[in-house]
Order: structure tokens, then C-alpha cells, then sequence
């Protein structure tokens, strides 16, 4: 029978092995190294997933500023003409609420143009929020 001088791959002790292929020295050692290495896979397998996660993360990141970026654009665009927006019409735009929009006024974080009893609100206003 051939014998091959080997180092325990988990326990790191010389030893002979009776195929060439062994690599622990016990079966302890093989069970021991087994599990070892499953963990250290299921490790791996999460580190992965958080990297991939991250990684999605980003992505809808992106995604997200540019259809905010898109939709900027079409506004924009929507609004070409007028210099002046109603109430009515920077509250739909902007997608928010009249009493939001009132509050924005009161504590001046939109600029507004009054025209008589009417209150405008320049279409400039309309990046306030990007
Ligand atoms: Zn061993």
C-alpha cells in the first residue's frame, strides 16, 4: 500500500495518508473541515447578496433621479409659455396640497407675485423642490 506524507488541512498535523487524494488526517478532521467550509460558503453566499443589494440599491438610486429628472423636463416643458402659474396649477404640478402650498408661502419658501386679490407663483419656483 502506497503511503503519502500530508498536512492536515484543519488541524495542521503531519500524517500519512493512504491516498494520494487525502487531505485531513481523521474523519473528525474531514467532518470538522466539511462543516468549516459550508460555513464559510454560506459567508461568502451573504456577503454576495449584500454587495448585490448595495449594488440594487444604486441602480433604483439612479433610476429614480432620473425620472425625477424626466419629469422636470415635461413640466417644464408644460409651462414653456406662461411665466406665471395659478395656485391651482403650481399645487398640481408640483403634485402637493393647496394648504402645503400655503404653508410654503407663509414662510416664504416660494417666491409669489400678487395681481391684484390674486396670487401668482413664477414658474422658476417650480425647482424649489428638486
Ligand atoms: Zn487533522
Amino acid at each position: 500500500m502506497a503511503e503519502y506524507k500530508r498536512v492536515c488541512n484543519f488541524c495542521q498535523k503531519d500524517f500519512i495518508a493512504q491516498k494520494y487524494n487525502t487531505k485531513t488526517c481523521s474523519n473528525r478532521c474531514a467532518n470538522l473541515s466539511h462543516k468549516m467550509k459550508v460555513r464559510q460558503d454560506k459567508e461568502n453566499m451573504f456577503n454576495d447578496n449584500e454587495v448585490y443589494k448595495r449594488l440594487l440599491n444604486k441602480i433604483l438610486l439612479s433610476v429614480e433621479r432620473i425620472e425625477k429628472a424626466l419629469e422636470l423636463q415635461g413640466i417644464k416643458e408644460k409651462v414653456s409659455n406662461e411665466e406665471l402659474l395659478t395656485t391651482e396649477k403650481y399645487c398640481e404640478l408640483m403634485n402637493i396640497h393647496k394648504r402645503t402650498l400655503r404653508r410654503m408661502i407663509e414662510r416664504k419658501e416660494v417666491e409669489i407675485t400678487k395681481q391684484g386679490n390674486k396670487i401668482f407663483i413664477n414658474k422658476n419656483q417650480l425647482l424649489l423642490n428638486n
